[in-house]
């Protein structure tokens, strides 16, 4: 049972997560075109999982007898000036995204929806590690500053990152 409020709040953030995975598609466009093609392949595979989490939020709404109600996905921006500020804007982005399952936590929990309650403690989790994972490349970019070995060498470490089913789309397949 899933409330109308419930119901549009996770159609909205069916639209956040589409445009998670549209900005980092734009950010690995980015690192492709400055010859980083490690850099670009964690992104594309970011912008992969982004699309996922969309699903599972989709798949969700329907399991509990609702239909989607999906929104525009505005363009992202394409404008970066080093990795760093890609890293930037990624933990930047990654922290509205957690503030807004954190909304839909606050919103399950006022309808003692428990069942939406314990379907968003995965995305929880998942953002602590999405907000954890920027933070170290930040770190590592700002040791790293403008040697080019040093990018060179992160490029490389960056490039062995593979797409993998997220577990709760995996359970729903
Ligand atoms: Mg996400």
């Amino acid at each position: 049972m899933l409330s109308k409020t419930m119901a549009k709040a996770i159609s909205q953030q069916i639209t956040k997560e589409f445009y998670s995975g549209y900005l980092y598609l734009s950010m690995s466009s980015y690192f492709e075109n400055q010859t980083l093609p490690g850099f670009a392949t964690w992104m594309r595979v970011q912008a992969q999982e982004e699309s996922c989490h969309a699903m599972i939020f989709l798949k969700y709404l329907n399991e509990q007898g609702h239909q989607a109600d999906l929104g525009p996905i505005d363009a992202p921006p394409k404008e970066f000036s080093s990795a760093l500020d890609v890293f930037k804007k990624t933990i930047e982005h990654e922290k509205l995204v957690t503030k807004s399952i954190y909304n839909l936590m606050e919103i399950a929990v006022g309808e003692k929806d428990f069942a939406t309650q314990r379907f968003l403690d995965w995305f929880i989790n998942e953002q602590v590690e999405e907000e954890a994972t920027a933070n170290t490349l930040i770190g590592k970019l700002e040791r790293i500053k403008n040697s080019s070995e040093g990018l060179f060498m992160l490029d490389n470490e960056l490039k062995a990152r593979v797409f993998n089913l997220p577990a709760p789309l995996a359970a729903r397949a």
